[in-house]
């Protein structure tokens, strides 16, 4: 019953098999080899165009050199102000991009909205000597909160970036999640709505160590070669990379990975959700769930063995915060949870909820 993270499991025994099956005889280092050819042919086949796409072995890296190559020296980037980048990287897009700032917009369930993103801007106008000037918008799909941003949404959003000059990337590391759960295809979701540069995720969903930057205008991904060697993100034996992402992609089993995970989500949080006392404050529209439970059935998971992380966030409104006696959590299943994890959770949960019936609101 481990739902901490999608990092926890392993790699898909096809990845691994991709990984093997390269590792004989001599090839081209740095990503000159075959292996990483046919990844970057097989992402131009996914997004149905010529890409630009970088292989890099972090989810961090992926996003700090992606945005270094947006964003000018001291420049703002704006993101939800729970996002990943902002967050959980350590000031890693402040370092790689030479000092720029990343700056919070607020908004419910992990999401950017045009209203909160031009009240952002106007507070960074143009030509202020005394503001950073702001290069680019990050949004995170699947969000911090484990929901979505529809086509028309990202649409919005990214046509008023364009409009104030700044360009789009979209932080992937669940990218596959995304597009499983969205009906949408890849395109749909990132060029064919403004995205100009994704950071593409595989690690989370089934690969060892494996991430890709993708231009979507190969125009624009100028002297990338040289910052991804510069950042330590050129991996001397790319072969590796380059197999792991040709594998993942094979046979669409990148997306085959991500519906399990979703499908096993979306059994949790109905599992959840009937239970009395327990609320769901976001949708679960991807592999993550955050149920409010009664602080008991929390107790009660953790002595069963269940694992997962207790949540803070600042994206709830009032009346949906956590009140006394409450516990916020959350859930994420990884390609290879099972559904006899999901029962054996909602098992526990269901025998904490009749032994501890929740107080009537
Ligand atoms: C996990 C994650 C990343 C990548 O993190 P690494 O640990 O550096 O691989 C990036 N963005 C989001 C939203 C994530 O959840």
């Amino acid at each position: 019953m481990n739902f901490s993270s999608d990092n926890v499991s392993g790699a898909s025994p096809q990845v691994l098999r991709a990984i093997v099956d390269s590792n004989a005889g001599a090839a081209a280092p740095y990503g000159m080899d075959p292996w990483t050819e046919d990844a970057t042919r097989r992402l131009s086949e996914v997004f149905e165009r010529e890409v630009s796409a970088f292989l890099v072995a972090t989810g961090t890296g992926c996003n700090a050199l992606a945005l270094a190559a947006l964003a000018p020296p001291g420049t703002a980037i704006l993101c939800h102000e729970e996002a990943h980048v902002i967050e959980d990287e350590c000031g890693a897009p402040e370092f790689f991009t030479g000092g720029g700032k990343l700056v919070g917009v607020p908004g419910a369930g992990g999401k950017v909205t045009p209203e909160a993103l031009s009240s952002a801007l106007a507070r960074y106008p143009r030509g202020i000597v005394r503001q950073v000037q702001p290069s680019a918008l990050s949004l995170s799909q699947v969000t911090e909160a484990g929901t979505l941003y529809t086509v028309a949404e990202i649409r919005a959003l990214s046509d008023a970036a364009h409009a104030a000059g700044l360009a789009v990337h979209m932080d992937g590391a669940r990218f596959a999640n995304a597009v499983a759960a969205l009906g949408a295809s890849p395109a749909e979701i990132t060029w064919r709505a403004g995205v100009d540069v994704l950071s593409f995720g595989a690690t989370k969903n089934g690969a060892i160590a494996c991430e890709a930057v993708v231009f979507f205008d190969p125009a624009k991904a100028g002297d990338f070669l040289f910052r991804r060697k510069r950042g330590g993100h050129t991996v001397s034996k790319g072969r590796f990379l380059g197999a792991q992402m040709a594998g993942f992609l094979d046979g669409g089993h990148w997306l085959d990975l991500a519906r399990g995970a979703n499908l096993r989500a979306a059994r949790l949080s109905a599992g959840l959700s009937a239970l009395p006392g327990v609320r769901l404050p976001w949708p679960t529209e991807a592999n993550e769930v955050f149920p409010i439970v009664p602080a008991a059935m929390h107790e009660a998971l953790r002595a069963a063995g269940a694992r997962y992380y207790p949540w803070t966030t600042r994206s709830l409104g009032e009346n949906a915060a956590p009140g006394e006696g409450e516990r916020m959590l959350r859930l994420i299943c990884a390609f290879d949870t099972d559904e006899a994890a999901v029962d054996a959770f909602l098992a526990v949960a269901a025998r904490a909820a009749s032994v501890h019936p929740a107080a009537p609101f």
